[in-house]
């Protein structure tokens, strides 16, 4: 467990929905790199916490101004096994293709969720004419082992429901919030908004007292139950918590993820979400094979991705 910051790419990291040691738990995101180069922010997995509820994988990229000659965004084609990635953007312009022959641009207010279940393959890129802005948020949610080798399946969603606050509107990409509910299917109990905070002062977020909670700022700064939280941090609430009341700023803006703790210990490595490292290394070797479980990806002017060198570590205790 120890190496995950030394050799963030490499390690096979075994990730269990430890409880936290108290009720809130303060985290800082590690800084690593998207394709294209771009720094992002990776608020899990962290070292001292692996999942929130199923989600185990919560990169904030941005906010950034891309320069006119700057490609942006450029992920080749790459596999996934086990998950489901949720794409949620504030500002700029992505463009997905995936092996089932789905191509499209996502803008800020759409969703885009893509099931792998047993396999797919996918890529990721500033699409041209892009703005020359970019921010968002790219996670993955852990499939349940009756779900986690269905068919794969690729989702794009126009809109999804906002629900007004006092002082805030929060847009349900994921699971229920307040009466609304995300139009993307999920596979476990789980819930992710989008908070615009449009009214100086403190709002009320009703959460399901079930879950544990993930928050994370976008733009600005909050204090959310007497906790401070700016950007790059992350505060993990167990469950037991019905509420969360959250001073800010007209502007700011925070992401709020959760769900019931994950009940199966999972191994996540690269792109790969199984329970055992063989698994890991026969889903490695099939996309080293380019074999047809991933398909093919269209149109994407690049290589497609070469896993690095897988690194076991030990079974725990
Ligand atoms: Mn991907």
């Amino acid at each position: 467990m120890s190496q995950l910051h030394s050799t963030p790419e490499s390690e096979a990291n075994r990730c269990s929905a430890h409880p936290l040691r108290e009720a809130v738990g303060r985290f800082e995101a590690r800084t690593s790199i998207m394709g294209g180069g771009l720094k992002i922010r990776r608020a899990l997995p962290l070292e001292q916490k692996r999942l929130i509820g199923p989600w185990c994988f919560l990169d904030h990229f941005g906010p950034l101004r891309l320069e006119p000659n700057q490609k942006g965004m450029s992920v080749g084609p790459h596999p996934h096994i086990g998950l489901q990635t949720v794409t949620w953007l504030i500002e700029g312009e992505v463009l997905h293709r995936d092996s089932l022959g789905y191509q499209g641009v996502i803008r800020p207010g759409e969703l885009n969720v893509m099931t792998a279940g047993r396999g797919i393959s996918h890529s990721e890129e500033s699409p041209e004419g892009r703005p020359d802005t970019m921010h968002g948020l790219q996670m993955w949610v852990a499939l349940p082992e009756a779900e986690r080798r269905r068919e794969p399946a690729f989702d794009h969603y126009a809109e999804v429901p906002t629900v007004e606050l006092s002082g805030a509107s929060a847009h349900v990409f994921a699971g229920s919030f307040h009466g609304a509910t995300s139009p993307a299917t999920f596979y476990s109990p789980i819930v992710g908004i989008d908070v615009e905070v449009n009214a100086s002062g403190t709002h009320e977020l009703p959460v399901d007292a079930s879950f544990e909670h993930g928050l994370l700022v976008t733009q600005g700064a909050l204090e959310v139950n007497g906790h401070r939280l700016e950007i790059g941090g992350l505060l993990a609430f167990a469950p037991g918590v019905s509420a969360l009341s959250v001073t800010a700023d007209e502007g700011t803006r925070y992401a709020v993820v959760g769900g019931a703790p994950f009940g199966e210990p999972i191994v996540l490595w690269w792109n790969f979400v199984a329970r055992t490292v063989e698994e890991i290394e026969a889903a490695r070797d099939q996309w080293n094979a380019q074999d047809p479980i991933f398909g093919e990806v269209h149109g994407f002017d690049g290589p497609s991705l070469e896993p690095p060198t897988l690194r076991p570590i030990p079974e725990p205790g």
